[in-house]
């Protein structure tokens, strides 16, 4: 294992992740591609020296409290370069992944990381969260929704909550969180869905970076209005 390759594996261990060689060297081909291409349109602000922090063990946070069981159809939305998404396909192959994006270029870019690192069970699609939400191929298909730096959580939740079958999991990873007010537990409840008990931690080596994973169960069918037009979505909650 190289000097890169062991700073990656003891920032995980940290946090109980326990990585193979050929995962971790998957990351560091990951890296590559992501700073070659990010040489010519932008797909990422955090430099290559944070790269295994920021962006690598940041994703791999959402593994800790255990929600994806093995074979678990997953969807990661407004993926952006792959976060969390790629990072946590090269640790779980057995997951069956869908990353979508609104912008094309990100989607090329993603579709070139799973062909160069032969991902299997792992799509790209290009489009929005709320109109697949409304398309009977992915509408309540999904074990697991995941989704960093997206929007925030009213939005969010009506992006993500559409997409979950009933029993299943929207994990939302997120900076310092306040407590959920009142109107948030509405709103969850609105789309059928309980709130469980937040994930929180610092990334290792950065106390000051602090992360809540909201991790939000799907009780039942979401209701047939939502998701409404996403412009309906930004001109506020629907209660
Ligand atoms: N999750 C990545 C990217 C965050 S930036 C990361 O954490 O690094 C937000 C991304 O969401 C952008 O790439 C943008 O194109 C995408 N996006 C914005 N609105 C969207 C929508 N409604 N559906 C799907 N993707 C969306």
């Amino acid at each position: 294992m190289d000097r890169q390759s062991s700073h990656l594996a003891s920032l995980l261990e940290e946090l109980s992740i326990s990585v193979s060689d050929s995962s971790l060297m998957r990351m560091q081909r990951f890296k590559e591609l992501l700073y070659d291409h990010n040489k010519r349109f932008n797909l990422t602000s955090i430099g290559e020296a944070d790269y295994d922090t920021l962006h690598i063990v940041d994703s791999l946070i959402t593994l800790v409290p255990g929600d994806m069981r093995t074979r678990a159809s997953v969807i990661d939305i407004g993926c952006g370069a792959g976060f969390p998404g790629i990072p946590i396909k090269i640790v779980r192959s057995d997951i069956r992944l869908t990353l979508l994006d609104a912008t094309q270029k990100k989607i090329d870019f993603i579709k070139t990381v799973i062909h160069d690192l032969q991902l299997g069970h792992c799509q790209a699609i290009h489009g929005r969260a709320e109109l697949l939400g409304n398309d009977p191929q992915h509408r309540e298909q999904y074990d697991v929704v995941l989704s960093r730096a997206l929007a925030d959580l009213p939005v969010l939740l009506e992006y993500m909550m559409p997409l979950v079958k009933p029993g299943g999991i929207c994990i939302a990873l997120k900076g310092k969180e306040d407590a959920a007010d009142d109107t948030l537990l509405r709103l969850i409840e609105e789309f059928s869905g309980t709130l469980l008990k937040p994930y929180h931690c610092t990334l290792p080596g950065m106390q000051h970076e602090e992360r809540t994973l909201l991790r939000i169960h799907k009780k039942e069918a979401i209701k047939d209005r939502y998701p409404r037009t996403e412009k309906q979505i930004r001109k506020g909650t629907p209660i």
